[in-house]
């Protein structure tokens, strides 16, 4: 029996040819079979010859997203189990460094499993399935995962809207083995963390900002730090290992502030040289500046403004808006880390907006360093739409 098959137009094999994981509805002439929600499709180019088999997705822009484009790999138990195996495998050194216990072990299309994220926390794994296709394998993928050993249980935190556009709705819960605790305690790079892998942000922890927080224990002893959007204080942490005198802490959820106050405990560090501000920064970062507070060090770690490129304006009023405030707050010699993790901002535009905010802070500024994204948040080279966290280190001149 032969699957269900998607024709394309003439000329629209070429993002096929260049491997890009996504097959745009334009680009589709006709359908074959009737293929529900998930189901595998072969592409074929407009005189009918084979390119590619992915997943379909009827009412998603993305109609298709690649599984493979080997005539010879079919896509069924063993596919996902090797495509896992392969993925674990490459971040196999980052665990063995010790460096840490948690790490992003698939990160969808760049470990060529489209919609598929497995995030690592110790022994517990939280998945995320973004896409029909990753849908319609769930029990494989589950199953597959289950059988390493060192997995004690896998939660599902698929409450992501992005799945509305695939047709799915949003899914939590346990999918096997062990629940995992309100709080399950990481390491990484000489800190420790508690990850709520049940109801955090995300699946409860920013790993790909890991590198980031062990480069801002540097320079820090004495400082005095400002870390906005905090979460659950990771840039507290570490910036108080690093020595700093004081770490003011501002997010908008109560909740990650007092996992914040709890990690800083947690690694033996006193809570007095902390401040705890649950607000929203734009406000607070204003009201810092109208009081003419200073600080040697900033970190701003905002979440996503733009998802794509569409929403890229208002977004960049957002990063311009609190890199020039945070500008006026960082002293001379003082050090900025700002991010961006919006993939509808380039690190072109990024740098230039961070530009921009030295200029209308009317403060001079070097860019130290420039920061992306960590061995296990890959980018795969016929997928640059994988790449979206950036970061600067910049420092105050004059
Ligand atoms: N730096 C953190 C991750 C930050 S994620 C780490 O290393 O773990 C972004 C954070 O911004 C989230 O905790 C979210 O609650 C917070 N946030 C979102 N909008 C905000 C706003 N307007 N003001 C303050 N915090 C906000």
């Amino acid at each position: 029996m032969s699957d269900p098959a998607v024709r394309l137009k003439p000329g629209r094999e070429r993002s096929v040819l260049q491997r890009h994981p996504w097959l745009f509805s334009g680009a589709i002439a006709g359908v074959d079979g009737s293929p529900a929600l998930g189901d595998t499709v072969d592409v074929l180019d407009a005189r009918g010859m084979w390119l590619a088999r992915g997943a379909f997705s009827p009412n998603s822009q993305i109609r298709v997203r690649l599984w493979t484009w080997d005539p010879a790999e079919s896509v069924d138990e063993e596919f996902f189990a090797r495509r896992l195996d392969q993925s674990i495998g490459r971040r196999r050194s980052l665990l063995a460094s010790g460096e840490t216990n948690a790490c992003r072990e698939v990160h969808a299309e760049s470990d060529g499993l489209p919609g598929v994220i497995v995030d690592r926390y110790t022994s517990f794994r939280a998945v995320q399935l973004l896409s029909a296709g990753a849908e319609r394998w769930r029990a494989v993928i589950v199953q597959a995962l289950a059988a390493r050993a060192d997995v004690d249980g896998i939660y599902e935190r698929s409450d992501v809207s992005v799945r509305e556009l695939e047709g799915l709705s949003e899914r939590t819960g346990r999918l096997w083995g062990e629940e995992p605790p309100a709080a399950t305690v990481i390491q990484e790079a000489g800190a420790r963390y508690q990850v709520d892998i049940r109801a955090g942000q995300k699946t409860g922890f920013y790993l790909d900002q890991r590198e980031h927080r062990r480069l801002a224990r540097q320079g820090m002893e004495g400082a005095e730090v400002l870390n906005a959007f905090a979460y659950t204080g990771g840039f507290t942490v570490t910036a108080l290992q690093g020595g700093a005198r004081s770490v003011l802490s501002i997010d908008s959820s109560a909740e990650a502030l007092e996992m914040a106050r709890e990690n800083v405990g947690l690694n033996g560090l006193s809570t007095e040289a902390c401040q705890w501000s649950v607000a929203d920064a734009f406000t607070e970062l204003r009201r810092l500046r109208d009081r003419a507070a200073r600080f040697d060090a900033i970190v701003l770690d905002p979440p996503r403004f733009a998802a794509t490129a569409a929403q890229a304006d208002r977004a960049a009023r957002g990063y311009k808006d609190i890199n020039l405030l945070a500008f006026k707050l960082l002293r001379p010699g003082g050090r900025l880390f700002t991010f961006s993790c919006s993939g509808g901002i380039s690190p072109e535009l990024f740098e230039k907006i961070v530009a921009g905010a030295a200029l209308d802070a009317q403060v001079q500024a070097a860019i130290l360093q420039w920061l992306g994204q960590p061995s296990d948040h890959p980018v795969v080279l016929s997928f640059p739409e994988g790449r979206y966290l950036k970061g600067l280190v910049c420092q105050r001149l004059a």
